[in-house]
Order: structure tokens, then C-alpha cells, then sequence
């Protein structure tokens, strides 16, 4: 008999055990279980291809008529689609890089074809679809038969190993397994009616009915989600443990000064973050906090709070920003802000001034010099910088407070990287302007606690958006030019967001690719300038600003245009976080399908910053009614960067979620998904939280479970350095 903790070996034949490891890493009796089936077929529940509608989870009888694989346009990879039909009407199923498939898949053969239909260019389709083909020569009644009354497991698969072989090993596996300990405490599986650890295991693979399988799938996933955030409230506490410097406020410095001197005052949402920010930073524990915002809602300002309070007991602050153009606007931002306080030992700066400097990759060996001084004396009490930052060569007086400013960008090795230059563990602050689902933050930022800044300032006028679909309306695009001409003539600036640098392909861009197909040709940064400026846009002063100018040209483009001596802006998604011109009232993003819906409200909050209203075009030539239409209506619908990234979220992998390494353990969610399952993402927080309180010593096979996967996050940590 055997355990979950047993060799795949003492159960399977060594050829099979050397293809499971080789292919997905399997060597024990709990890895190969813990691969669930996707789906289960089920006979008597066939369906017509005629009768099938959008969004049906079906499975159909039918024969190959056609199979053939083409190239992507534009990208990389391959598209497999293979035409079935079962005499009512034809379907197309279709796999991204699965050309291997093309081999079993031919035409004439029968087989039973599940998944979910989706529409694509106006035909429904299903897009990777599980599959069982009958073998040749069989009697295809009998074949089908023979599932009666059986729910057959549909797996993973690959070519080398087909759902049908994994089912038989996993078979084998479940008749060898013992009983298997059941680490969750009693009174939770009681609660939910929960079946048992080895109930549900059994269940899933080899179900009795449906429900039955529902049952222990819940089961399995709520455990990952109970595990997860245990996982994580226990560091959490283990965080707040660590001893740290308190840095409290305290009358007649810095923070003090800036309060008095700040040209306007703090919403009540700034005021009532600051102050949690500022409790924080009180206690002799590190803070570890995630501030997240709507796009233009002041989080820099309430970020340099809570810096000052650190200088005013003596400490540094570190602020780490993703991208040189937003490291430089910081640094023009806090030096304006703090006026006279930023000059420090300079004739004319204030007693109790300090210094604010600047590190990044491409400055001058000189300027670096003169930084990294500032940094290591403990002279410059706000250090801020690129990834530069957490190179070797820098090192800090007393560095008391480390923010992180559009945390979506940094993974918890760089956060991790900047904590070993203090000298005691410091306070960590991580902003995002990302606005994510409170589920989604719970799981990947759950060893942190969260503000939240809905709130925009006083006065600001909301961005109106527009779609403009040059395929229907081609003469709305001389409109947006017109448009950005009157405004410039009102004293105002624009910015025109292009996809791709210059013409050619698709990697010469500042964003990654969406997926999808399309051959037309797509804007770019090098032929929209000569263009407008020569034609619609000659009469007002043009610049491009795109990543790959050197950082010098991209900082003096970003001045100018600061400071009014470029009218309108033609960029990448360079411009994308962060960029604070609140002159600037008008954009035009060009293929505007191109770009992600969150990223969309990213860009468009560049605009509608000061107290004239903000527009936003989005242009594209993607026809009416598609998905890319859908999601643009979308982002021109709502100003509500929350419910934006639902929508964002819902079209990506959970992968990209959770993005990268972010908590360690996410390689233990299988089944969980963190939209769809937030009401149990939330139960077992709260779950969790209850049970640390209790003591994990009252539960020691769950205490065992959490350490086994401690041990696992840590050596993934381990492999990655
Ligand atoms: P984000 O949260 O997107 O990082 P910023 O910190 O860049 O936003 O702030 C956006 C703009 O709002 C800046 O120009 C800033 O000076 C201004 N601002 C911040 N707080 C206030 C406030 N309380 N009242 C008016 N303007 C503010
Ligand atoms: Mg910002």
C-alpha cells in the first residue's frame, strides 16, 4: 500500500514513472494525484452541433472533416484548427501551439469532443478541447457505450502521455493508496460539509455522479486557498515581529514643514491612509504595507509623508520607481514639494533641510559618484532610483523606510534585495496604481496590509472617453487631430500613445503583444511624427519620447515638456505609469485594441490631472462587435479603475495574476481561481486567521502540511537565486 509521500515507482513500471517525471516532474504517489481532471465526459449528454450556443459546456460525437496548421501573422506560433462535423452541422476546434496534434487528429476519425464554445469571427468554436478518439476499427456505438454510466476523467495531457494512459496510472495509484491523513481541522470540514482528504482525492478522479465530483473539487480547492493564506498570515506574523526602528512623528521637522507649506490640502481619503501609514512607521516593528490607488488619486505625496517621518528621527528613505522617466519626475516632483527643505547644506536651505538625489543606470559616472556619496553619509535623507539601486555599489546610512512605487513591476526578490542594505529590518511601503480586486490582493499581496485610495482630489474634472472606429466613422480621426489643435491654442498639452516605436515588427514595442491575429498595419511613434507635424498637427511643437532614446533625451523631452516648450507628445507606453503633467488635457492612443484594459486606464490617467477636464480617444480599427470593441467600450464606459481590473483580470491566465512569484506556494494553486473563487478565498482567510489564533501546536498534521510547503517556497526561492 501507499502513501502520498510514496515513490511513483512502487506503484507504476519504471518506464511509466520516467515519462511522468520527465514531463511534468512527478515522483510520487501525491504529485501524480493531485493531477485533476479537467472535465469528465459524459454519455447521454451528447449535443447537436447545430443546437450548440455560446458559452455551453458540451460534449459532441463527431468525425474529422479537415485539419490543417498555419503560422501566426505578426507573432509567434501556431494555430491547429481541425473542422469536425456530426451530420447536423460543422464546428471548428482549434489549439495554439499544439501542432503535434495535427498527428492524431485526422481526418475521418471519430471521437467524443468536450469543452466550452466560444465564438471567434462570428463561427463558434471550442478552443482547446479535451478529446477521446475511437479507436480505429471499433464499433462506434459500442465505443460509446461503453462510457455509459461512467464519468471519464478528462486530464492535462500531452502528446507523449494521452489522458487515457494518465487515467489508467492515476487508477493505480488510488487502488494502492492507504487512508490518507486528513490535515484540515474537523470543525472546518464539518462547517462546509466537506468530504474527507482521501474521500475527495478518490472522488475526483473516479466520481460517482457529478455533484459528487463538485464536492471534492470544492474540497481541494478551498484547501489551497486555506493553505495559501495561512501561509501567509503566518509570515505576516512573523514580519511583524522583527524588531525594527520606530520612527514616530515629531513637532518641528521635516513633516511638519511640509504640512505647512503644501499647496493644497490632503483629501480625506490621504489624510486617513497617511495616518495608517504613520501608525506604522510609530511601532518599533517593520510596517509592510501595500498602498494601491485609483490612477491619480496623490499616493506620491502621502509616500513622501511617511519619509519625512523617517528623516525626522534620523533615518533614509529609499524610493524605487520602475522606469527612469517616472525615477526623474519623482525627483522634480519632491524637490518642488519640498522646496528650501530639499537644500540641504546649500546656502539658503533650511536648518533642518535634507537632500534628495538620484540614482539610475545611464547617468554619469560623476552624477553617480556624488549619489552614491549622498547615500552612504546619510546626507541625502531621500535616495530614489531605477533597479540601479539595488546594485552592489550603493549603500545607505540608516535606511529606515524603503517605498516601492508601482509595485506590479517588482517581484519580492528586488524588495527583498533594497531590505538587506538597512542595518535593521526597515519599514516597507509598496504602491500600486494597478487598482486590484480585494480577493486578488488578499492572495498575492496577503503578507501585507492594505490601503486603499479610492478618492481623486477636489476639483478634478473627470476624463470623458471616446471610442473612434476609423473603419466606420474615418473622418472622426481628423476630429481627434482638430481637437488636440484647440486645445494646444487653449494653452493646453496632449499626448498621442502609439503602439510600436517605429513601423516593422512586433517587437520593436515598449508593451508586450496581445494575443490575437491581425495583419493591419499598426501605428507607430517614428512614422506619426513626421506625419502629423508635417500635416494635421503642423501648426503646435511636436516631440517623440519612446524607450529606446537614451535616458538623457527621454529626461530632456520629459522637462520640456513639463515645462511647455513641447505642445503634444507622440510615445510609447514609456509614458504609461506615473507621468504627472496635469497641463496636458487631451490623449489619443492609437490602436487602442492593442493595448490591455487596466493599461488603457493607465494611460488615460495621464490626462484630467489638473482642474480642466480630460479626454481620452481611443482609436481602432477593430470592427464593431468583437472582443477588442467590447473591451474598449469597456474602458470608455467607466472611470472606476476597480471594476477596469476585473474586466482585465478576467481575460487572463490566472498565471499572470498572480504574476511573478509573488507569494511563494502559488505553485500549490491548482485549482484555485482567484476571481472566480473569492467568497471561498475570503472564508478561508478568515478560517485561517481563527486557527493561527487557536495555535497551529492544536493542529499538528496541519502544522506539518504548512511546514512541508514552507519548505517547498523556500527552495523554489533557493532554485531562482
Ligand atoms: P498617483 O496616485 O497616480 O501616483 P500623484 O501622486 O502623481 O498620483 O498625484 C496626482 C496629481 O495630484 C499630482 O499633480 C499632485 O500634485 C496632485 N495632488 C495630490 N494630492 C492632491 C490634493 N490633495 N489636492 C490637489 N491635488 C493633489
Ligand atoms: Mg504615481
Amino acid at each position: 500500500m501507499a502513501t502520498l509521500d510514496s515513490k511513483l515507482v512502487g506503484v507504476l513500471g519504471d518506464r511509466t514513472t520516467k515519462v511522468l517525471k520527465d514531463l511534468f516532474g512527478y515522483t510520487t504517489v501525491g504529485d501524480l494525484l493531485h493531477h485533476y481532471p479537467r472535465r469528465y465526459l459524459v454519455r447521454g449528454e451528447l449535443s447537436n452541433i447545430s443546437e450548440l450556443n455560446e458559452g455551453d459546456e458540451v460534449t459532441i460525437l463527431a468525425e474529422i472533416f479537415s485539419a490543417s496548421s498555419r503560422r501566426l501573422q505578426g507573432r509567434k506560433g501556431n494555430i491547429l484548427e481541425v473542422i469536425v462535423t456530426d451530420g447536423s452541422a460543422k464546428l471548428s476546434l482549434t489549439f495554439f501551439n499544439q501542432a503535434w496534434r495535427e498527428k492524431e487528429l485526422k481526418v475521418g476519425k471519430q471521437g467524443l469532443f468536450a469543452g466550452k464554445v466560444g465564438v471567434f469571427n462570428g463561427k463558434r468554436q471550442l478552443a482547446h478541447p479535451d478529446y477521446e478518439l475511437i479507436a480505429d476499427g471499433n464499433d462506434v456505438d459500442a465505443a460509446v457505450e461503453s462510457f455509459a454510466g461512467k464519468y471519464l476523467p478528462m486530464y492535462p495531457a500531452s502528446a507523449k502521455l494521452p489522458s487515457w494512459k494518465i487515467a489508467q496510472c492515476i487508477e493505480l495509484a488510488v487502488g494502492a493508496l492507504d487512508e490518507v491523513p486528513d490535515f484540515l481541522p474537523e470543525s472546518i470540514r464539518e462547517k462546509y460539509g466537506y468530504p474527507t482528504l482521501h474521500q475527495a482525492i478518490v472522488q475526483l478522479h473516479n466520481p460517482v455522479d457529478l455533484d459528487t465530483a463538485e464536492k471534492a473539487r470544492q474540497r481541494i480547492t478551498y484547501d489551497e486557498a486555506f493553505l495559501l493564506q495561512l501561509l501567509l498570515l503566518t509570515r505576516r506574523k512573523e514580519l511583524k515581529n522583527l524588531d525594527a526602528v520606530a520612527r514616530p512623528a515629531r513637532s518641528g521637522g521635516l513633516l511638519d514643514a511640509l504640512d505647512a507649506s503644501l499647496p493644497y490640502e490632503l483629501t480625506a481619503g490621504q489624510k486617513e491612509v497617511a495616518k495608517e501609514i504613520a501608525d506604522d512607521v510609530a511601532q518599533p516593528h517593520p510596517m509592510h504595507r501595500l498602498l494601491q490607488g485609483e490612477v491619480g488619486s496623490g499616493k506620491t505625496v502621502v509616500a513622501l509623508r511617511a519619509m519625512l517621518s523617517v528623516i525626522d528621527n534620523g533615518g533614509q528613505a529609499a524610493l524605487l520607481a520602475p522606469t527612469e522617466v517616472l525615477a526623474a519626475q519623482h525627483l522634480r516632483t519632491i524637490e518642488k514639494l519640498l522646496g528650501p527643505l530639499s537644500q540641504g547644506g546649500m546656502l539658503g536651505g533650511s536648518d533642518i533641510a535634507t537632500q534628495v538625489t538620484l540614482i539610475t543606470g545611464s547617468q554619469s559616472a560623476a552624477a553617480r559618484k556624488d549619489a552614491l556619496a549622498l547615500a552612504a553619509s546619510g546626507a541625502a535623507g531621500i535616495v530614489i532610483g531605477t533597479h540601479a539601486l539595488l546594485g552592489e555599489s550603493v549603500a545607505f546610512n540608516d535606511l529606515g523606510l524603503i517605498v516601492v512605487d508601482e509595485q506590479h513591476r517588482f517581484g519580492v526578490e528586488q524588495r527583498d534585495a533594497l531590505k538587506s542594505k538597512a542595518q535593521n529590518p526597515p519599514h516597507l511601503l509598496v504602491m500600486t496604481a494597478t487598482p486590484i480586486p480585494r480577493t486578488v490582493a488578499m492572495t498575492v499581496f496577503g503578507d501585507l496590509d492594505v490601503s486603499t485610495l479610492r478618492e481623486l482630489p477636489l476639483g478634478r474634472q473627470p476624463i470623458t472617453t471616446h471610442v473612434i472606429p476609423v473603419l466606420e466613422k474615418p473622418g472622426f480621426l481628423e476630429r481627434a487631430w482638430e481637437r488636440i489643435t484647440e486645445e494646444v491654442s487653449q494653452g493646453h498639452q496632449a499626448y498621442i500613445v502609439a503602439p510600436r516605436i517605429s513601423a516593422g515588427t512586433p517587437e520593436d514595442s515598449d508593451i508586450d503583444f496581445l494575443m490575437g491575429e491581425s495583419s493591419t498595419e499598426i501605428a507607430s511613434v517614428e512614422e506619426l511624427g513626421p506625419l502629423l507635424s508635417g500635416g494635421a498637427l503642423k501648426t503646435v511643437k511636436v516631440a517623440p519620447l519612446h524607450g529606446r532614446q537614451s535616458a538623457e533625451l527621454k529626461d530632456s523631452t520629459m522637462r520640456a515638456f513639463t515645462d511647455k516648450e513641447i505642445d503634444v507628445l507622440i510615445s510609447t507606453t514609456v509614458i504609461e505609469v506615473g507621468v504627472d503633467v496635469p497641463n496636458a488635457t487631451v490623449m489619443v492612443i492609437m490602436d487602442a485594441d492593442r493595448f490591455g484594459v487596466s493599461q488603457l486606464h493607465q494611460l488615460r490617467g495621464r490626462v484630467g490631472r489638473g482642474t480642466s477636464p480630460g479626454l481620452c480617444l481611443l482609436v481602432t480599427s477593430a470592427p464593431a462587435e468583437t472582443s477588442a470593441r467590447e473591451r474598449l467600450d469597456a474602458v470608455a464606459g467607466t472611470l472606476d479603475g476597480f471594476e477596469l481590473s476585473r474586466i482585465d483580470l478576467e481575460q487572463r491566465r490566472e498565471g499572470d495574476v498572480l504574476g511573478v512569484s509573488q507569494s511563494g506556494g502559488r505553485s500549490h494553486l491548482r485549482l484555485l481561481r482567484v476571481l472566480r473563487d473569492e467568497s471561498m478565498i475570503e472564508q478561508a482567510r478568515e478560517d485561517a486567521s481563527i486557527i493561527l489564533e487557536l495555535g497551529l501546536s492544536q493542529f499538528p498534521l496541519l502544522a506539518t502540511e504548512l511546514a512541508d510547503i514552507q519548505a517547498d517556497a523556500a527552495s523554489e526561492y533557493i532554485d531562482k537565486a
